[in-house]
């Protein structure tokens, strides 16, 4: 789950780390009452769930009031990378002398959190990183340990951080090490973190992402997910607990299990087809589930076929015919729809199906290759 740079930067403050003060706004009018109280030159900030805002207009500096009017009115109507910006968040403006990147995120192969920081932070890091990776340094942290003073020091000496600030880059550095493990996040991210021209630092942008599987122990963070923000599939999706992730290909996919899902992705690539999601039914998914999961695969524009993989040791065959039947009736689809069915009452599944003008496969590379020249049109 996404949370706004708002959200994460009240999280970050709990955890002493300085950002900006403001405020959230809905409307033009209200910016300007924040503006007002801030009583300074402020900075208006889309709220939407994706990153370089700024080079696509959505982050504006404002004189006054009014001024946080007009601009506040100009990014409530934007469309920012297909998202509606609804809120905007009024911050009082910070004048900038270095803008530095500070996150942590997993490193899986390191099997441990991993900080890593640079002098070039801003707009350009992921450039910086693809261009100059050196220039950005990684430090892994021991979850056990936490984030250690001499890290820090480490860190804040590999990019010539003067000295004067090195006491406050290592409570900034804790704290969000310290959010990041609380939140059960997989991202934390400051970007950029700034010295001020009165030379303090600060955050003025903050981004988290927070693993969904943790969410239930954390109901405060749960009430943060913004549904507005989020793919209307995927929303629909986790209504009837399917694991579900838009992708950019033609090809549907229905599968039960995560791993037979990926596998069915390979094969479906292998034989030059591109999918267009990845999506796990689940174990012993029911017909309404599996129904909902055929009207999301086919709300998609882009699918031109829809290849069912079932493997029924759990998850009834028969079902999931009854499902996809249902479904069927409902949404009545346009393209072709290739099935394999295998394991408890497959037959009986397939006999469910044999009406329904669908394409049959008997193996799993049989199946993925029907469905790439279904999706060619042949
Ligand atoms: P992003 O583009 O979505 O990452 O949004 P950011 O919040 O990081 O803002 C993008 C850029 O706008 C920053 O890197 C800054 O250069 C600039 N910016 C943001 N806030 C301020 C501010 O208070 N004052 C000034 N002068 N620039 C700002
Ligand atoms: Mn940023």
């Amino acid at each position: 789950m996404k949370l706004h740079e708002y959200q994460s930067k009240s999280i970050f403050a709990k955890y002493g780390i300085p950002i900006p003060k403001g405020r959230v706004a809905a409307t033009a009018s209200e910016a300007r009452n924040i503006a007002e109280e801030l009583g300074s030159r402020v900075v208006i900030k889309s709220q939407v769930l994706v990153g370089g805002r700024g080079k696509a207009g959505g982050i504006k500096l404002a004189k006054n009031p009014h001024e946080a009017e007009e601009v506040a009115t100009l990014i409530l109507g934007m469309e920012i990378k297909g998202l509606p910006v609804r809120k905007v968040l009024v911050d009082e403006a910070a004048n900038i002398n270095k803008e530095i990147y500070l996150g942590i995120t997993n490193d899986r192969a390191a099997r441990k959190p991993v900080m890593m920081c640079s002098a070039a932070g801003g707009v350009e890091i992921e450039e910086v990183a693809r261009l100059t990776p050196e220039k950005i340094i990684r430090v892994h942290i021991d979850p056990l340990l936490g984030l250690r003073d001499y890290q820090a020091r480490d860190i804040a000496a590999a990019i010539d951080l003067p000295r004067d600030h090195w006491r406050t880059f290592g409570q900034i550095a804790n704290g969000l090490w310290l959010a990041y493990n609380d939140c059960d996040a997989t991202l934390a991210e400051i970007n950029p973190l700034v010295i001020t021209s009165d030379n303090r630092l600060l955050a003025l942008d903050g981004k988290m992402l927070i693993d969904d599987n943790a969410l239930f122990r954390h109901s405060d963070l749960a009430e943060m997910r913004d549904l507005d923000a989020e793919a209307p599939s995927e929303i629909e999706a986790r209504k009837y607990g399917l694991s579900f992730i838009k992708l950019d290909g033609n090809i549907g996919c229905m599968v039960n299990g995560a791993g037979l899902a990926m596998t069915t992705m390979d094969i479906i690539k292998l034989f030059g087809g591109e999918p267009a999601n990845f999506l796990d039914i689940g174990g012993g998914a029911a017909a309404d589930k599996v129904a909902a999961a055929l009207r999301i695969i086919l709300a998609d524009a882009n699918v031109k076929a829809v290849l069912f993989n079932i493997f029924g040791g759990i998850t009834r065959c028969d079902e999931v015919a009854r499902g996809v039947l249902t479904a069927m009736e409902e949404v009545k689809p346009k393209v072709p729809m290739v099935v394999r069915l295998v394991g408890t009452n497959a037959e009986e599944g397939r006999n469910l199906l044999a009406n329904a003008n669908m394409i049959t496969a008997k193996t799993l590379a049989d199946a993925a290759k029907k469905a790439v020249a279904a999706a060619k049109g042949g």
